[in-house]
């Protein structure tokens, strides 16, 4: 018999929220599900990650809708992974005139896309509603390499990469008038960090680089909207001890040549007592530690997850237990 893996038996549809954070920019969180951002500029409407699937995005569209008419006409990519990024066809319907990603993302999208759409959709199906609806991969139509300064009417938007963590294109969008930040993963709260196809060891410093821009809002990957300082900072030292843990303690195993299972062990010994409870953690850390392994090993570029690598994975770390 297949063991399933921990989020295929995760089925509980979570409530979302859309919180205004300022005149222009709202968080649509969902308890721990992947959040989405919106900027409400002079002249039309940005949304940051599109949600998973075209059908699902229309919550967002009538959460938008509820506080102004004006056109969405850009889509945001903080990064390529599916669950950000396939439901982006529904604002194309809608008129979206840009999508907007980094040079990173274009790349991982062209390598890796395929095969991330099919293992996201068999990893956690309940995140997919509607997955019929998904028309295929989502293309950025404007790539740039490090920003882009976006003016919608007066109010000036930068979309940055500033540094790698959660994958090699990470993206956030930036309102410098209202010291807004919209991270993606770079940054979660009360959720597991995904680290699968992450740059652990250039993560710290990349959250460190968001720390300097002193935001007084943060809209994370998942988790609740951070309002003031000291919850910003407070997601920021939540993410960096998530990773840095992680990756330490991957380090101490592979210096003693353990095996990926009695690393995993290992690992647990270091992060459940501090992360043990908090959403998706049990779904995210066998993802994780086998990453933490190779990025230990001296695998720079991770590899590619495909449903099959999926299956192989998890069965070696869960069988016979
Ligand atoms: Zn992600």
């Amino acid at each position: 018999m297949s063991k399933q893996f921990a989020s295929q038996a995760d089925l509980a549809v979570k409530q979302t929220s859309f919180t205004k954070l300022s005149d222009n920019a709202y968080a649509f969180t969902a308890e721990g599900d992947p959040n989405s951002g919106v900027v409400i500029g002079d002249d039309g409407v940005m949304v940051i990650d599109t949600t998973a699937t075209p059908v699902m995005a229309q919550a967002l569209i009538q959460e938008i809708r509820k506080v102004t008419d004006l056109p969405i006409k850009y889509v945001v990519l903080t990064h390529y992974h599916a669950v950000r990024v396939l439901g982006a066809s529904a604002y194309l319907a809608e008129g979206c005139e840009q999508i907007i990603a980094s040079r990173g993302t274009y790349e991982m999208i062209q390598e890796r896309g395929e095969a991330d759409m099919k293992s996201e959709i068999e990893r956690f199906p309940r995140l997919f509603d509607a997955v019929e609806s998904i028309p295929g991969l989502t293309w950025p139509t404007l790539v740039f390499d490090n920003e882009l300064t976006l003016f919608m009417g007066k109010l000036e938007v930068q979309i940055k990469h500033i540094g790698m963590g959660h994958t090699k294109g990470d993206t956030i969008v930036w309102l410098p008038k209202d010291k807004t930040l919209f991270s993606g993963d770079l940054v979660e709260f009360e959720a597991a960090a995904y680290t699968g196809d992450a740059q652990l060891e250039e993560w710290p410093a990349t959250l460190e680089a968001l720390r300097a821009m002193n935001a007084e809002a943060l809209v994370p990957g998942r988790g609740p909207a951070l309002i003031g300082p000291a919850r910003v900072n407070e997601g920021l030292d939540y993410t960096k001890d998530f990773v840095s843990t992680l990756l330490t303690s991957a380090k101490a195993a592979v210096a003693k040549g353990l095996s990926l299972k009695d690393t995993m062990a290992y690992v647990r010994t270091q992060m459940d007592p501090k992360f043990g409870h908090v959403f998706i953690y049990e779904h995210c850390l066998p993802f994780d530690v086998t990453r933490a392994v190779d990025e230990a090993s001296g695998i720079k570029h991770p590899r590619i997850w495909t449903a099959e690598r999926d299956q192989e994975m998890w069965h070696g770390l869960q069988e016979a237990e």
